[in-house]
């Protein structure tokens, strides 16, 4: 199938407040082109210097997304124009953002990352630890950044239950928090998992592989 028709499949899928973050990652400037001329406004890239060599050169009002784990030392290349970073994974990571942000002035959307996946290589807070930045954020520490909601990927697994208890462990705390200061976005589901993630709560898709093709890597 080509790129329009695979996004228009993808698009068919999504209830109406399930928003769509396009992952193009690894693929050049003319492909992400073709699905912004789709109407397609968000995209996710998870490396700093891809996402450096692609902002200048398409159209200014992409609403771009960090979705891979991101340096301290690499925050200040993206804080004038990043539209949310999906990936906060440390303290020390929100610490610098929220830095960044009031040296450029704004204020920058956030989401924490929970490792959800049993798996052992993923980076995430644990549920925990987002727990304990939530706190402190609602104390009024990152003053510069705005908490919009969480992110999570679960297991690269063929079990359906597993995957799903890893999602309703997001779904959760996602709730938990809520109560606490209402979120907007819960951040889950990928080209193989996006239906199991919207029936767990989802409203935030990061597809990419299933628009643009799989990946050479
Ligand atoms: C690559 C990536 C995706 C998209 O993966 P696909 O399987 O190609 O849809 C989503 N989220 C994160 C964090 C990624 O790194």
């Amino acid at each position: 199938m080509s790129i329009e028709q695979n996004y228009q499949d993808i698009l068919s899928q999504l209830p109406q407040n399930v928003k769509l973050v396009a992952v193009s990652k690894t693929n050049p400037a003319e492909k992400i082109k073709k699905v912004y001329d789709l109407g397609q406004r968000a995209f996710g890239e998870n490396k700093v210097q891809e996402l450096l060599e692609k902002q200048p050169v398409l159209p200014n009002d992409i609403e771009w997304h960090l979705i891979g784990h991101l340096q301290t030392n690499k925050v200040k290349y993206i804080a004038d124009f990043i539209s949310m970073i999906e990936s906060i994974d440390s303290e020390k990571l929100l610490k610098e953002v929220d830095k960044e942000a009031a040296k450029n002035n704004r204020k920058i959307n956030v989401l924490l990352q929970v490792k959800i996946a049993k798996e052992e290589t993923k980076f995430g807070l644990t549920v925990g630890e987002a727990k304990e930045i939530f706190n402190q954020y609602l104390e009024g520490n990152f003053p510069n950044i705005e908490i919009k909601g969480l992110m999570g990927m679960a297991s690269f697994v063929d079990d359906e239950t597993q995957i799903r208890e890893e999602f309703y462990v997001l779904k959760n705390l996602f709730d938990d928090l809520s109560q606490l200061k209402p979120l907007e976005t819960l951040s889950m589901g990928m080209s193989g998992d996006f239906p199991l993630a919207i029936e767990c709560g989802s409203n935030s898709v990061r597809v990419g592989s299933a628009i643009f093709g799989e990946r050479n890597y």
